[in-house]
């Protein structure tokens, strides 16, 4: 019956040591979620200038973040003569026909644009491929759509098919340029796959975009 006892009281006195180290494990876990979360606003700088949104100095517009109705850049001339420098070099050194198809577009052309396409296809079906006025990154006159010989591919996604839309894919990122859909990102930027829109975010962000194969919204953990 001692014996028995003095049994117990060596238990008891276990026991309680063991639930401290539990939960001393359980306060040091952090998931990887947060530590991304922590990361990113260490990173990122979100700013707002005449109603326009800014992630580390560069125009973000997608279905979530819009821009203001007068908000009308026009072309943006670096963004242009880094496309036309991607255009020249690719039909002079590898041979492709890659043309430019379209570039900035004002909030009027674009509600015109939409309006039409609402008209023809409806509403829920316009929205998978085309923004809203104030939503299209058109507006900020860093996007272009280039297209091959063939015009048949324009805006299809059997562009990426093409000799042309290969070279795109390849590489738009030497020049600045990301695929700002992707494939199989739909979700995260909203759109389907566009492998002819090409968005200018500088050498360096587009080297790392592509590396990652990530998104804008990813990269910056913003607008998703
Ligand atoms: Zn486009």
């Amino acid at each position: 019956m001692k014996k028995l006892l003095l049994t117990a009281g060596v238990f008891t006195f276990v026991l309680p040591g063991c639930g401290v180290q539990k939960e001393a494990n359980v306060q040091e876990a952090t998931t990887d979620e947060e530590t991304r979360q922590e990361e990113t606003k260490k990173q990122h700088q979100v700013t707002k200038k005449d109603g326009v949104m800014y992630v580390d100095g560069h125009v973000f517009a997608n279905k979530k973040v819009n821009l203001p109705n007068d908000y009308a850049p026009g072309e943006d001339p670096k963004a242009r003569a880094e496309l036309n420098r991607m255009m020249q070099d690719a039909n002079t050194k590898d041979g492709t026909s890659l043309v430019f198809c379209s570039g900035f577009r004002s909030y009027e052309t674009q509600t015109q644009l939409y309006n039409n396409y609402v008209a023809r296809d409806g509403e829920a079906v316009a929205n998978k491929y085309s923004a809203k006025p104030g939503n299209s990154e058109h507006q900020t006159g860093l996007a272009f759509d280039v297209g091959s010989a063939n015009a048949s591919d324009d805006f299809q996604m059997s562009f990426v098919e093409t000799k042309e839309g290969q070279w795109v894919k390849a590489h738009a990122h030497e020049y600045g340029f990301i695929i700002r859909y992707p494939e199989g990102k739909e979700k995260v930027t909203g759109y389907q796959y566009e492998p002819w829109h090409l968005r200018y975010v500088g050498k360096d962000l587009a080297q790392k975009i592509h590396d990652q194969n990530t998104t804008l919204e990813e990269y910056f953990n913003y607008g998703m």
